[in-house]
């Protein structure tokens, strides 16, 4: 057996649709060796809907350890996925230097006070190539911070579907070097296949700019329902083994190790 790990699931602490104890039978039906809850973090912007309170970070902790203990065949991970914002990466630092985590995702979902991935008019009437590379470069910046130890779907501003109309083979280069040099993995996020977009991040057509990088790499499902905890993995995998991987990266408490798969 493969040992599979989704550390990208949001329960019902930000805005997962369940509790987190509800996520385990789904991770062993889908032969998960170990899963991670990573709720969303967003400092300096309005709390809004999709964001887990600051102040609920002890109980959720709390809870996972209580999970943790009553849980067997799976182990249980605690993660976050924080918002990278330009600029504000010692503040983050200082913030997340007091948790107890075992690995954070660092996206970036804001440009500017909107997200990139709320609704298609936030493209209308913008110029899809600058958008394209003032989006890789905070996700660069972000790689580069120091603050993360998984980059979040680091092409999520393909979402809805605009492309540039440039080839932007240069600014994945430049992304997977970033990110090779600051030590930080990128994920192969399976739920672009639920989103307009409809395919994985990142573009599969650059996955092996990664590969030629040598950047670590892991297969997370972003699933915010128990259904979607390891969906559509087998393909994702094949389509890692067919680039060339043959690692996976592993976190426990910030340290990453290199499982063969
Ligand atoms: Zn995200
Ligand atoms: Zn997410």
């Amino acid at each position: 057996m493969i040992y599979k790990t989704d550390y990208h699931m949001h329960s019902s602490f930000s805005d997962g649709r369940s509790a987190p104890e509800d996520y385990i039978a789904a991770a062993i039906a889908s032969e998960l060796s170990e899963i991670g809850f990573s709720e969303h973090l967003t400092l300096f912007r309005e709390l809004e809907g999709w964001n887990m309170d600051p102040a609920n970070i002890p109980a959720y902790m709390e809870h996972l350890d209580w999970v943790r203990k009553n849980t067997n065949h799976v182990r249980i991970r605690t993660g976050l996925e924080v918002d990278f914002f330009d600029g504000k990466e010692e503040e983050i630092r200082s913030f997340l230097s007091q948790l107890k985590v075992d690995y954070i995702i660092g996206s970036v979902h804001y440009m500017g006070e909107k997200t990139v991935d709320f609704g298609p008019e936030f493209y209308k009437d913008k110029d899809i190539d600058a958008l394209y590379e003032s989006y890789f470069n905070t996700v660069c910046n972000a790689a580069a911070s120091g603050l993360f130890d998984i980059i979040g779907h680091c092409d999520l501003i393909r979402i809805f579907g605009y492309k540039p109309s440039k080839d932007p083979e240069p600014l994945y280069r430049k992304l997977a070097r970033t990110m090779k040099i600051h030590n930080v993995a990128f994920e192969v996020n399976t739920n672009g296949r639920n989103r307009p977009l409809a395919d994985f991040y990142p573009d599969r057509r650059f996955l092996n700019i990664f590969h030629e990088e040598n950047v670590p790499v892991c297969v997370n499902s972003d699933a915010h329902m128990p259904a979607r905890v390891g969906q559509y993995f087998d393909e994702a995998y094949e389509l890692l083994r067919y680039t060339g991987f043959t690692e996976m990266a592993v976190f426990e408490k910030r340290v990453r190790k290199m499982m063969p798969f």
